[in-house]
């Protein structure tokens, strides 16, 4: 606690400081928990092509029901798993979970697109991330093909070695992989043309307000161009309205996720969203 607070912040603490610290302390521990009681369970996010507007694929996103605070959202818990390295069992639950709910999905016809599954950069470094994924893929029966992981570019930052190594047996696998928040980090231009990517998923900040926000029509406009030039499949995230959505689909952007679409739903929820034909919205005329 000490250390977390900085040597030259002693002179702001004050009860309040100590009841939030407390506080904080006694989520974690309860995080800890958290799995084996059963409290962590998915959403699930369909992503959705511009051409068609049919499901390509779904997001796999976690949440906390907590049995005195209620439902703790991932902006929350996620940082504090991986400040303590919590992440790692948590992103091994998910990846198992979300892989055999995709196998079932599959299974019964409902999808044929893969599941993406968000991966933090602590979990993606460890020794046996790759030992990881295949266990889950081969525990649930899914294809490799069927599954993406989503890392950010924060994973580009240190030892790209190492990192485009990781990234290569990933593809070799057949798993596909994809840049969330795409436009928030620091990945370098000249790192992007090599690495063995397969999506660029534009952070919602620059959806927002398209298509009169002029920055913002800059910023996707180029990702856009850019990474198509460049090989990649480009999602947009955080697609709201219908005026983002022409507007993108005018950019040429390959496909879209978002409230105007569908909802991150629980799998029950999601089960009668895919048996409904995928809920297509209709495109505007
Ligand atoms: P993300 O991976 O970029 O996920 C997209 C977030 O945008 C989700 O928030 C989703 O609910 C939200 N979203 C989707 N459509 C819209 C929209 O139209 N408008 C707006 N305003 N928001 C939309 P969520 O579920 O709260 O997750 C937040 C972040 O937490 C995720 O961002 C991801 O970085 C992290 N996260 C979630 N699950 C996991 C996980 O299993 N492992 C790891 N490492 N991180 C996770
Ligand atoms: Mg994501
Ligand atoms: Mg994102
Ligand atoms: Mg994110």
């Amino acid at each position: 606690v000490a250390k977390d607070l900085g040597r030259n912040r002693y002179q702001f603490y004050s009860p309040a400081m100590n009841e939030r610290i407390r506080e904080r302390l006694m989520l974690e521990i309860d995080l800890r928990r958290a799995i084996e009681r059963g409290q962590l369970f998915l959403n699930y996010q369909p992503q959705f092509a511009f051409t068609n507007r049919l499901v390509i694929g779904l997001e796999a996103l976690a949440r906390w029901q907590h049995p005195t605070l209620g439902l703790i959202p991932p902006d929350q818990f996620i940082p504090m798993a991986e400040n303590s390295g919590l992440i790692v069992p948590i992103g091994a639950w998910v990846l198992e979970t979300a892989c055999q709910q995709q196998a079932a999905w599959i299974a019964e016809g409902l999808i044929d697109g893969p599941m993406a599954v968000n991966v933090s950069m602590h979990q993606f470094r460890q020794p046996d991330f790759i030992e990881r994924v295949t266990d889950a893929l081969s525990r649930s029966g899914l294809s490799a093909c069927h599954l993406e992981l989503e890392v950010t570019e924060s994973v580009f930052m240190q030892d790209l070695d190492r990192v485009m190594q990781t990234l290569e047996a990933l593809r070799s696998l057949g798993v596909r992989l994809s840049i969330d928040d795409f436009g928030t980090g620091y990945s370098s231009l000249s790192h992007l043309k090599k690495l063995p990517i397969y999506r660029l998923k534009i952070d919602q900040s620059f959806i927002q307000g398209l298509p009169l926000d002029q920055e913002n029509a800059a910023i996707a406009g180029a990702i856009i161009s850019m990474g198509k030039r460049l090989g990649f499949e480009v999602l947009a995230e955080g697609v709201e309205t219908q005026e983002q959505a022409r507007y993108l689909h005018s950019l040429e952007c390959d496909a879209g996720q978002g409230y105007l679409f569908a909802r991150p739903m629980a799998a029950r929820e999601c089960t009668d969203f895919l048996r409904d034909g995928a809920g297509a919205t209709p495109a505007p005329s």
